[in-house]
């Protein structure tokens, strides 16, 4: 007869869906295992164990149910517990029989932005049979559709083409839904499942979120610096300094990411490989110049430090007017402007952003801080480029699909028959 360390188990329409956390199972620290699912304990929650049972009661113990009208886990805990511990109900009057059922519309994963980092999430995802909808609102980082470079196989083409290509390979696997809209609001609700609005007003509901919305550029507040972005201001020389190798002379602006001596120094480097005539513009900021200059590897670098009013283009260059009616000429000038994801998801979830104001998430998955919203791409790392983006919506993918197993999913086997 058990008189100490019954084996309890939890009514299970006692538990609320946000109790219960995926755990890692790792042999060792580093060698992975698998999953399994830990219960936060609240005072709501009502435990059942048998009292003195004998060898003759015999506990049945269900793990999982791929049946949504029934209990599906059964939380099981064998604790020493006093019998009088009103943490306990005394006998097991009956088996808990209800389930708490995720709407009928909910699907595996939603993944809010199709540019390289989602498209590529997808990619991964349906192989594993999960059911995904991508929204996209067609406002890609790179808007202007300038031609791709730096990506094996799609050097010289067309960005739109990238991801029209990929949509039509994903829309064949008969898993993957495109929602052609702004999504306005992610929320995460008690029955951990997410609530995403579209601007349409409908409601969409996931079991998990990839933001893959990439980021806006937060242009220089100077006349002229948006109409020249990026034909005559390059934000990168890895996409724009080979086609303009051998110019006449290239300008820095040290202002924002690179108005600091040591990025400037970098940035002056990269331009001299296509020029050898460079001019550091620090608009108005006389000191940094100075600084600069002090730590500089070329002695034919120049300094500018006028503030800059406004810039023109002109059909193979760029003009920089200054504060005191002077004009100068440079072939191209290299800047990088700031970027900022949306604010308004990063309030919704509660996200953790960078000093420089990515998405923080957590290798090798990119995993956010909050559980079951993993972000990749543009909005999660520093280094902006379709590679990177790529190689994280893929990874990101992978850790989504791990965290659906057919246990929790209660997926078929084969979805599509
Ligand atoms: C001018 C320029 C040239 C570039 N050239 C190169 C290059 O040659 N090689 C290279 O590797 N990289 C290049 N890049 C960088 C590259 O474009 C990005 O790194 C890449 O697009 C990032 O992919 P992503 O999927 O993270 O984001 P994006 O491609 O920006 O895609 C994000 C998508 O999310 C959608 N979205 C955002 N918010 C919402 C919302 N709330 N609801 C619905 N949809 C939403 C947007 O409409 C967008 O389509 C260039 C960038 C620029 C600006």
């Amino acid at each position: 007869m058990v008189e100490d360390w019954p084996l309890a188990t939890m009514d299970y329409q006692t538990m609320k869906p946000s109790e219960v956390h995926p755990t890692d199972i790792f042999r060792e620290r580093h060698d992975f295992m698998g999953q399994t699912v830990s219960i936060n304990y609240s005072p709501e929650q009502k435990w059942y164990y048998l009292d003195k049972q004998t060898p003759e009661e015999v506990t049945l113990i269900k793990i999982w149910d791929n049946k949504e009208d029934v209990a599906r886990p059964i939380p099981l805990i064998s604790y020493a517990i006093a019998p009088k511990n009103d943490l306990f109900q005394f006998s097991l009057k009956s088996t808990p029989n209800v389930a708490i059922k995720a709407p009928s519309t909910a699907v595996d994963v939603l993944i809010i932005g199709g540019g390289p980092a989602g498209l590529s999430a997808a990619t991964t995802l349906y192989r594993h049979q999960h059911d995904i909808r991508i929204f996209d609102d067609g406002k890609p980082r790179n808007v202007w559709e300038t031609a791709i470079h730096a990506t094996p196989t799609w050097e010289g083409q067309n960005p739109n083409e990238f991801r029209r290509k990929s949509r039509k390979e994903l829309a064949k696997t008969g898993l993957v839904d495109f929602i052609s809209s702004t999504v306005e609001s992610i929320q995460k609700k008690d029955d951990g499942l997410f609530y995403v609005r579209t601007s349409d007003g409908v409601e969409w509901t996931g079991r998990k979120v990839l933001l893959s919305t990439g980021v806006r550029f937060a242009f220089l507040d100077i006349p002229g610096y948006e109409e020249n972005f990026p034909e005559r201001i390059f934000h990168c020389l890895f996409t724009f300094g080979y086609d303009h190798r051998g110019s006449s002379s290239a300008g820095i602006l040290a202002v924002g990411y690179a108005g600091s001596p040591f990025h400037a120094n970098i940035l002056v480097d990269d331009a001299r490989k296509f020029t050898d005539k460079v001019t550091i513009y620090t608009n108005g900021n006389e000191a940094l110049a100075g600084e600069i200059q002090k730590v500089s590897n070329y002695n034919d670098t120049a300094y500018d430090h006028r503030k800059i009013t406004r810039f023109t283009k002109l059909p193979k260059s760029i003009q920089l007017h200054f504060d005191d009616g002077k004009i100068k000429e440079e072939a191209f000038i290299v800047h990088q402007p700031g970027t900022k994801v949306n604010p308004s998801f990063v309030e919704q979830l509660g996200l953790e952003l960078s000093e420089r104001g990515d998405i923080v998430t957590k290798m090798p998955f990119y995993q956010t801080n909050v559980a079951g919203v993993y972000a990749a791409g543009d909005a999660a790392n520093p280094f902006k480029i379709i590679s990177s983006a790529m190689l994280q919506g893929a990874n990101a993918g992978a850790g989504i699909a791990r965290e659906l197993p057919i246990r929790v999913t209660g997926n078929a086997i084969d979805r599509l028959s």
